[in-house]
């Protein structure tokens, strides 16, 4: 038998966790679905020092920790599990995850966003022996050795500074010849001697033998290659949304990210998106908790006017 919610929030992120603590504040009975862990991509922050309130920062996983245990105060059920299919209707619509299958008079999409491969030979063949995601989770295990971060971003940026209390070389591979990074994080970088950036250059193969060895380079200006000797490869060139269930349900933009108006409507009655997930979102933690927070004030509107 299915059990029923009036709010199913689908994703454990700054957007889905702060609409799981207003519903639940609204009396809503509310369940919140993750598939990994509860805080999301921010969980990989080793410190998030914008999130207004926390003067000396917050590491990613106490801050989704604060929020859920927020949240849970007030009446918000959390289950881990993974979505495997949602048929939206106006009136019932159902979620079938890998723990069981839902009814839901509303849903909350928070499913944020993965992140975006460099699609070159050797990426995958050396994930986890040499090529990373995360230099919160194996920044550690290139003590004294020469890496690479790939990107021009804060994610870029913020992983090389980490890296740099590590590694004995960090070099940033960057595209173009400018960051997109934040002003405060470029000046950071900078100022670090162990960072160094490679300009106008993308990385075209990734070789080695059990373990990355070296990177083949290529720059963007006069197709010169190059080979860069290494150890580790952090690629971090921004990500794609978690969007894949809603692709011919719900409009999507041309990069997958779900169209909502301003109050996080989609174009279904009673289905929200908030956060990452959505098109223009500014993907800061803090404005995909005020995303979720609308998009939970809109949920209850349109049950209260059911
Ligand atoms: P992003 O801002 O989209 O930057 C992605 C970077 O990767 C860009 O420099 C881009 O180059 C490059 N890139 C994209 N595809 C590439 C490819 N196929 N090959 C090589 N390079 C590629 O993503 P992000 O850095 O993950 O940041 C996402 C959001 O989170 C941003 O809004 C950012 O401000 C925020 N954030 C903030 C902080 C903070 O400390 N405040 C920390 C992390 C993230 P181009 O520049 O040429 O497009």
């Amino acid at each position: 038998m299915s059990k029923n919610y009036q709010v199913i929030i689908i994703g454990g992120g700054p957007a889905g966790l702060t609409a799981g603590l207003y519903c639940a504040r609204s009396r809503l009975s509310t369940l919140l679905i993750e598939k990994g862990v509860i805080g999301g991509q921010i969980t990989l922050a080793e410190r998030i020092e914008n999130f207004p309130g926390f003067p000396k920062g917050i590491s990613g996983i106490e801050l989704g920790q604060l929020i859920h245990e927020q949240a849970i105060r007030y009446g918000l059920e959390t289950l881990l599990a993974e979505v495997t299919s949602v048929s939206p209707s106006p009136k019932r619509n159902l979620i079938s995850t890998t723990e069981g299958n839902f009814i839901t008079e509303s849903i909350i999409i928070t499913s944020g966003s993965q992140f975006r491969k460099l699609g070159v030979p050797g990426e995958d063949k050396f994930v986890g022996r040499g090529v990373s995601y995360c230099a919160t989770c194996d920044g550690p295990l290139f003590k004294g050795k020469t890496v690479a971060v790939v990107g021009g971003g804060d994610t870029a940026i913020t992983e090389a500074l980490y890296l740099s209390k590590f590694a004995s070389a960090v070099k940033v591979i960057h595209r173009r010849s400018q960051l997109r990074a934040s002003k405060i994080n470029q000046e950071r970088a900078m100022a670090e001697p162990k960072i160094e950036f490679i300009w106008d250059t993308v990385v075209i193969r990734i070789e080695g033998e059990g373990a990355v060895k070296k990177v083949m380079l290529k720059n963007t200006r006069n197709a010169k290659i190059s080979t860069l000797e290494l150890a580790g490869v952090f690629v971090a060139i921004g990500s794609e949304p978690n969007s894949a269930q809603w692709r011919g349900l719900l409009p999507l933009d041309e990069a997958g990210y779900i169209i909502t108006n301003e109050v996080m409507e989609t174009k279904l009655l009673g289905i929200f998106a908030a956060g990452d997930v959505r098109h223009n979102s500014a993907r800061q933690a803090i404005t995909a908790a005020g995303d979720g927070a609308t998009a939970a004030i809109a949920a209850e509107k349109f049950l209260s006017l059911k």
